[in-house]
């Protein structure tokens, strides 16, 4: 089965492409069907912040970057979404910030975990953790697939990047003492509210700004970096996103009107 092809003057081009990586990525087992119901909350919330990363969401960028490049041992957890949607810039991120990738998945099997890895190896990944051949164990918190984390990688993590993850994973990783980062278009999930910063943005435009600031940022003094990501209010911030989403919809009910 080929790809759709959206026209170039289509007005919904840019959604329509990245839903159309997903289904790809459903394609090549890389995706759950419970993963394609997830990125379809994600567009809803998208169209609600108006799909533009607003300055909110460019705060928290900076702010999890520096978190990530002066944590002691920093991790990225990938699952089949991500993976899907910006391979080649998690593998940047990684390299940037030297958080390895660790595959984490909700609905685990071996041929998705398999397709996973093979995804990000031909984006040019050079070791990726959580795989069946390395050692792992369990999170005592969580009682699904996901409690088995990689014994040399989120087990040992100070910090961990999860996006689009579920509350409970997130709950979890918090009560084991983890610094967490998320990216959700959904400022109100349970993920959202738990992490310690939550990037309310698209993971499409979010990842390769990540990117941008880790490559502006690898030169900052730690002590810089530190009082970046230290003064960074996440219950401030998640206001604020649903605020931009409230405004966002008061200009669209007034354009209604004229
Ligand atoms: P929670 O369990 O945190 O309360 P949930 O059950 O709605 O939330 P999950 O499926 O567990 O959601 O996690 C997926 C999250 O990722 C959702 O909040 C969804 O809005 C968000 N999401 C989906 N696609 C994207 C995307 N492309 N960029 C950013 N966030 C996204
Ligand atoms: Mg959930």
């Amino acid at each position: 089965m080929t790809s759709l092809h959206v026209p170039e003057d289509h007005p919904r081009k840019v959604s329509l492409d990245v839903r159309e990586k997903i289904i790809d990525g459903h394609r090549k087992q890389v995706v759950a069907i419970a993963g394609l119901l997830a990125h379809g909350r994600g567009e809803a919330f998208d169209y609600l912040i108006g799909e533009e990363t607003n300055s909110q969401a460019k705060a928290a960028c900076r702010a999890a970057v520096a978190a990530m490049l002066t944590a002691k041992h920093p991790m990225i957890s990938v699952n089949g979404n991500a993976c899907a949607l910006v391979p080649k810039e998690l593998v940047a991120l990684s390299e940037l910030t030297g958080a390895p990738l660790e595959i984490n998945l909700f609905y685990y099997r071996k041929e998705r975990e398999a397709a996973i890895l093979s995804v990000l190896t031909d984006a040019g990944a050079k070791e990726v953790y959580g795989t069946m051949e390395r050692p792992s164990e369990i999170i005592p918190e969580l009682s699904s697939n996901r409690r088995k984390v990689d014994s040399e990688g989120i087990a040992k993590a100070d910090i961990v990047l999860v996006p689009l993850e579920d509350g409970d994973r997130t709950e979890a990783l918090k009560a084991i003492g983890k610094k967490v980062i998320t990216i959700d278009l959904n400022p109100i999930s349970r993920t959202a509210v738990h992490s310690d910063i939550t990037i309310v943005d698209n993971i499409v435009r979010a990842l390769p700004l990540m990117v941008k600031c880790a490559h502006e940022m690898k030169g900052m003094q730690s002590d810089r970096l530190l009082s970046i990501a230290s003064s960074f209010d996440n219950k401030k911030n998640l206001s604020k996103a649903i605020r931009l989403m409230m405004k966002h919809l008061e200009t669209k009910a007034r354009e209604e009107l004229q």
